[in-house]
């Protein structure tokens, strides 16, 4: 089945590059007044309506001049959880301590009780609607985290949930083994990390539930060494890191990840040159998610920097209960602008190819290129640049969304 789409005023994100560093970050492929040939689920030719247009479709429809984008990539959620932590958003408005806010019922600790007691259907009911919800806002490729398990079961109910997300959804689907995003309770540490190691990844692996391994390398959290033993583990067993790393201090997780191939290190809210200069030449993508920054009030990545240091970054938009309750990416692209001064260009290669390269889709998502999955928002007429989109950034700009070659 093919399908043409004609008078495309803008057709933006031309490209078949893995993944954009420094100045390539200000390069967007586009083209004026075109066409786009769809054969099923991929995207099979591109051009422009003065050159003539191809013959032998069998449907044709006329985008009537709207800008049409690759639909968005998140490379960082934790959208699959059980229940609500609105209470604790009231809790911290009000300014209470992190003891009281976890008397309360909230915290990672809280939601895995939560998740504990909520059935296997019951958990995908809950997290198939935020994926839903996050694909009408553009996404059409996103992974998403076990975490809030801390047990065997529990992770294993999270990642089959995800999996079962995957069979359901037109939206590529990638899943991350995150038994260390803290240590569950009444254990110490090394145990967990033990159980994590010797138990978890070897029971996750059996299953062939995750295509990646993450650990929350953080002060009050995951040591260095502990990340460094569990990702060792992960790596026998052919889950590929990705970590969150320097979000409440400077922990050393951008090196160990390097150090250890990590497809990505993510968060980075506190970063120094060190951090730039180890991940200079390394094939990892520096991830930053200014979702949680703008609901924590906490610092933004130095996108910038790391940019003018000739590196790429991605943006993600870490959806999660506790602390960045939007899986918006027009969203995180237009923090990406507003508050870490990415111009529309940088901000839309970070949310798009660069994220799809941080959790390794960019062979299939992220760009317009022959061969990739036919992934496309079609923009609402009056949003004819990138710059409008993250401007106007509470309107509504998508007219549809496109998803493996059809209409979602
Ligand atoms: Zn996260």
């Amino acid at each position: 089945m093919k399908t043409l789409v004609t008078d495309i005023g803008l057709l933006v994100g031309i490209g078949t590059d893995i993944r954009k560093e420094g100045a390539a970050m200000s390069e967007v492929g586009c083209l004026k007044d075109a066409w786009l040939l769809i054969e099923d689920e991929q995207i099979v030719g591109f051009g422009t309506m003065a050159d003539g247009l191809p013959s032998g479709v069998d449907l044709n429809w006329s985008a009537e001049g709207r800008m049409v984008i690759p639909a968005f990539c998140d490379s960082h959620t934790h959208a699959v959880w059980a229940g609500s932590r609105e209470r604790e958003f009231e809790d911290k408005i009000r300014g209470l301590s992190y003891a009281e806010i976890a008397a309360n019922g909230g915290g990672i600790l809280n939601s895995a009780d939560l998740l504990h007691n909520t059935s296997e259907d019951e958990l995908f009911e809950q997290s198939i609607e935020r994926v839903l919800e996050m694909m009408a806002a553009g996404s059409g490729a996103i992974e998403i985290k076990s975490g809030y398990g801390l047990s065997t079961a529990d992770e294993l109910k999270m990642l089959r949930v995800i999996r079962r997300i995957r069979e359901t959804v037109p939206a590529v689907v990638k899943s991350t083994f995150l038994g260390a995003h803290a240590v569950a309770r009444g254990m110490s540490r090394e145990d967990y990390v033990r159980l994590v190691c010797r138990e978890m990844i070897p029971a996750v692996a059996a299953e062939g539930l995750a295509d990646f391994a993450d650990v929350f390398c953080e002060q009050g959290f995951f040591t260095v060494d502990d990340t460094a033993e569990i990702l060792e583990t992960a790596a026998k067993y052919g889950l590929r890191p990705k970590l969150h790393a320097n979000q409440l201090a400077v922990s050393g997780g951008v090196q160990v990840g390097v150090a250890n191939g990590a497809l990505s290190v993510d968060h980075l809210e506190r970063t120094t040159q060190a951090e730039i200069d180890c991940l200079k030449g390394s094939a990892t993508m520096p991830t930053m998610l200014p979702g949680a920054s703008f609901f924590l009030r906490d610092p933004y990545g130095n996108a910038k920097g790391f940019i003018e240091a000739g590196l790429g970054v991605a943006l993600a938009s870490d959806y999660n209960p506790g602390t960045s309750p939007s899986g918006d990416m027009r969203f995180v692209m237009a923090l990406g602008c507003i508050r870490m001064r990415l111009t529309p260009e940088q901000a839309f290669n970070a949310v798009t190819v660069n994220s799809a390269c941080a959790m390794d889709v960019s062979g299939i998502a992220g760009s317009i290129a022959v061969g990739k999955l036919a992934n496309l928002i079609v923009a609402k007429p009056g949003f004819d640049t990138l710059g409008s989109l993250a401007y106007r950034y509470t309107t509504p700009f998508i007219d549809k969304v496109i998803l493996r070659g059809k209409a979602i």
